[in-house]
C-alpha cells in the first residue's frame, strides 16, 4: 500500500486507456458493417416558413440503430466515419435515401441533407448528388445541402459547390456563428441560406444580446440575398422573438421532432397554425 504513490500508481491508468482504445476500435468495426447491415435510417425534421406558418421542407438527419447500443447520435459517429474514410459511402446513401423519400411527399417540400466537409475530399460529390436525383426523380430545386463552417473549405470544395448550385440545388450554411470563420465564408461562397446556430436561440431568454445578434444576422443575410433559418426553437416565446427579428424559417422541437420517413406529418398542428399564433 505504501508503494501506491510510486510508479505503480501510474499503471492503474493503463487499463482505462486500453478500454477507451478498445471501445473506439469496436465502434469503428461496428460502423464499417453498419451500412451493409441496414442499420442506418434517415429521420426528417420539419422546416417551417415563418410568414406562411406552414411546413415547407424537412431536414434529413441520419440515425444509426446499433444492435446493442440502440440509437447512436450522429454527433458521435459522423466524426469517426470521417476519420476512417467511410463518410463518402455513408453520405451517398443518405443523399439517395433522403431524395427517395422526398420524391414521394405530397407537395413540393424541400429536403435538406447535411454534408460533411470531408465528403468533398473522398468522393465525387456531384456524382453522388446526380445519382440520388436521377434515381429518385426529385427536381434539383427541391434539394438543399447544408454545410457547417467547422472545417475550412478549400478551393476545390468551393468549385464543387458552384457546380451543384448550377444544377439549381440550394446551399445552406449550417450552425452559423459557432465557427471562427463565419464572415469569411459568406464572402467566399454565395450561400442561399444561413442557419443560425441553436446556441443563439437557447440563450434568447437569458441574454438580451442574443436577439440583437439574431437581428443582425437576418439583416446581413437579407442584404446578401440569403434567407435565414433559426435552429433549435423549443418554445412559443422563442418563436415570437425570432419572428419579430425577421427570420424567414424556423426549426425545432416546438414545431416537430425528427421522425422516421414513414411517419411524417406535413401540416402543423392546430395550436401552431396562424389563428392560434395571433
Ligand atoms: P445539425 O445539422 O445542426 O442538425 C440539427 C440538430 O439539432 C439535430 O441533431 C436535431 O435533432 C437537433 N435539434 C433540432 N431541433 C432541436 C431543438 O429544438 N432542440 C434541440 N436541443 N435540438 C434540436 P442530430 O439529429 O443529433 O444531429 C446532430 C448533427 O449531426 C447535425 O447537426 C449534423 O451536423 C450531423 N448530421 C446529422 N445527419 C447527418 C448526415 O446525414 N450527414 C452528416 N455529414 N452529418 C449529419
Ligand atoms: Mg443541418
Ligand atoms: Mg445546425
Ligand atoms: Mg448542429
Amino acid at each position: 500500500a505504501a508503494k501506491l504513490a510510486g510508479p505503480g500508481a501510474v499503471r492503474a491508468f493503463v487499463p482505462d486507456m486500453d478500454a477507451a482504445r478498445r471501445a473506439r476500435r469496436a465502434l469503428e468495426a461496428d460502423l464499417r458493417q453498419a451500412l451493409g447491415a441496414g442499420q442506418f435510417d434517415v429521420f426528417f425534421q420539419p422546416l417551417v416558413d415563418v410568414r406562411r406558418l406552414a411546413i415547407t421542407g424537412f431536414e434529413a438527419l441520419l440515425r444509426w440503430r446499433h444492435p446493442a447500443r440502440g440509437l447512436v447520435s450522429p454527433a458521435e459517429f459522423i466524426p469517426v466515419a470521417e476519420e476512417i474514410g467511410l463518410i463518402g459511402e455513408i453520405g451517398a446513401w443518405v443523399l439517395a435515401e433522403a431524395c427517395r423519400r422526398a420524391a414521394g411527399w405530397p407537395g413540393e417540400q424541400t429536403v435538406a441533407v447535411n454534408l460533411s466537409p470531408a465528403q468533398f475530399g473522398v468522393t465525387d460529390l456531384a456524382a453522388a448528388v446526380d445519382a440520388a436525383l436521377a434515381a429518385s426523380g426529385l427536381h434539383p430545386h427541391r434539394l438543399e445541402l447544408e454545410i457547417t463552417e467547422s472545417v475550412p473549405l478549400g478551393d476545390d470544395s468551393l468549385a464543387a459547390l458552384h457546380a451543384l448550385k448550377e444544377r439549381g440545388i440550394r446551399i445552406a450554411m449550417d450552425d452559423f456563428g459557432t465557427g471562427y470563420s463565419s464572415l469569411s465564408y459568406l464572402r467566399r461562397f454565395p450561400f442561399d441560406k444561413i442557419k443560425i446556430d441553436q446556441s443563439f436561440v437557447r440563450e434568447l431568454a437569458s441574454r438580451p444580446d442574443c436577439i440583437k445578434i439574431v437581428r443582425s444576422i437576418t439583416a446581413l443575410g437579407a442584404s446578401l440575398g440569403m434567407t435565414t433559418t433559426a435552429e433549435g426553437v423549443e418554445t412559443a416565446e422563442q418563436f415570437a422573438q425570432l419572428q419579430a427579428a425577421g427570420c424567414d424559417q424556423v426549426q425545432g422541437y416546438h414545431f416537430g421532432r425528427p421522425r422516421p420517413g414513414a411517419e411524417l406529418v406535413f401540416d402543423l398542428g392546430p395550436d401552431l397554425r396562424p389563428a392560434a399564433a395571433a
